[in-house]
């Protein structure tokens, strides 16, 4: 969310301190591209037009005179926060709740029903599908799988009880990211799933959210919690297998798609054993290596935005690349704020990663991006140069067209949007840091 400027802000703000002003502008066209497409999607009437003259408001001092009177600099943050609070109070009182929600309970219903239920009755004339659904995504560690899931269910059974409208269970969290439905956060009894308004108020079909449920639910397990490797766009999942498929979520999230027959087209058996042989053309694997560094970027920026930085250092990979972010502690707010910005980039590029389409060609000179009008991202390559140049070289060039793409104010530029993401899989958690490490290596 938009910092209000405290004193030390303030102070800051009045006395032209470059670094301040600059972060307060970046913060100020974040937060106008995340609440423009929110607002845009309330139904036609006095609500939506009275919020977005507010936002037009906000776009104007943007652009206004205060710019060159650093005295009033100030005055137009505080200006600009009181705009978007008023945004975002409006914005929160039109929410579906939580409790008894009709399409949580419908959607873990359905986990149960049509998955645990049957993978455990060979009667079941979907009994077949579901197995082969496992198989596919675990292999030899499909029964450990099935069990897990099963445990699942049980832990979403027992969120959906404990749900009470307030901090328990599922809470609704508008400032999730736009389109993503759920996030979950902490293990066992006391974890909780936030979720967003596109889960609560039936904009995901049911066999979305219900992948979306089995993923998160995945994450809260008391054991064996897994963690994001990579997600399951692109078929990025079948690259895992045996153990480190147990421990990925989109493992879970693409056999709930399989199995209910959704979500697809899905990859044939001998495109399934080729991703996981690592002979799947080179171009491809490195996609899929991208997606899982830009997705780790992802989830790390979101642990970022849960630190206290009236006591906590920046972050180490994004203190020795955002060398222009102030550090000093008396600026926490403001750090908090262009930590969330950050992630809300991260998301958006993760979402232009899932258009990106990566083709070879042999007489294509050089490489070259076409933007489709269905928004697919189509990179091609030639095949000799693809064969030749460093993976961190391709994986620079493909990034480019992502930042395009994505329109990211932060970070400044592809270099050091690469830089961030290389530093933030340095310093990833210790125990995803050996697991990363190996699942990228085996695609050298
Ligand atoms: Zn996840």
């Amino acid at each position: 969310m938009f910092p209000f400027p405290d004193e030390a802000t303030r102070k800051a703000l009045d006395l032209g301190r470059r670094e301040v002003f600059q972060t307060y502008r970046v913060l100020m066209a974040c937060e106008l591209q995340r609440l423009r497409p929110v607002v845009g999607a309330l139904p036609a009437g006095l609500r939506r037009d009275q919020l977005t003259a507010r936002l037009d408001k906000v776009a104007a001092l943007a652009v206004g005179t205060w710019l060159q009177q650093i005295s009033e600099r100030g005055a137009t943050m505080h200006q600009a926060a009181t705009l978007f609070k008023e945004v975002q109070d409006s914005l929160d009182g039109v929410v579906p709740s939580a409790v008894g929600n009709p399409y949580l309970v419908a959607a873990v219903d359905e986990l149960k029903t049509r998955i645990v239920d049957v993978m455990n009755d060979d009667r079941n004339p979907t009994h077949a599908a579901v197995n082969t659904a496992f198989a596919r995504l675990f292999g030899s560690t499909s029964s450990v799988a099935k069990a897990r899931f099963a445990q699942t269910v049980t832990a979403l059974q027992a969120v959906l009880k404990r749900t009470d409208g307030r901090r328990s269970g599922f809470v609704c969290n508008l400032s999730l990211p736009d389109g993503m439905g759920a996030l979950a956060s902490g293990q066992g009894d006391t974890a909780i799933i936030n979720v967003g308004r596109s889960a609560l108020d039936g904009t995901m079909h049911l066999w979305e959210l219900a992948a979306t449920l089995a993923h998160e639910g995945t994450h809260i397990l008391a054991d064996n919690p897994t963690v994001d490797i990579v997600y399951r766009h692109r078929n990025a999942a079948y690259h895992l297998q045996g153990q480190i498929a147990l421990q990925n979520a989109a493992n879970f999230e693409q056999t709930v798609c399989e199995a209910l027959g959704q979500g697809g087209p899905f990859p044939t058996d001998e495109q399934v054993a080729a991703m996981r042989g690592r002979t799947a053309p080179r171009m491809d694997s490195l996609h899929t290596v991208l997606a899982s560094r830009i997705t780790r970027a992802w989830v790390r920026t979101y642990d970022f935005t849960r630190l206290d930085f009236t006591r906590a250092d920046l972050p180490k990979p994004v203190a020795l690349v955002l060398t222009d972010l102030p550090q000093d502690r008396a600026y926490a707010p403001l750090i908090g704020a262009y930590m969330e910005a950050l992630h809300a980039a991260m998301f958006a590029l993760m979402r232009a990663e899932g258009r990106l389409v990566v083709r070879v060609e042999p007489k294509m000179l050089n490489h070259s991006t076409v933007i489709n009008s269905d928004g697919t991202i189509r990179f091609t390559i030639n095949s000799d140069l693809a064969a030749r140049t460093p993976v961190a070289q391709l994986l620079h060039w493909m990034l480019d067209e992502l930042v395009a793409e994505a329109k990211c104010q932060i970070p400044k530029d592809t270099a050091q949007l690469l830089a961030l993401i290389l530093g933030i899989e340095k310093f990833d958690r210790d125990n995803v840091h050996d697991v990363l490490n190996d699942f990228y290596d085996s695609f050298h």
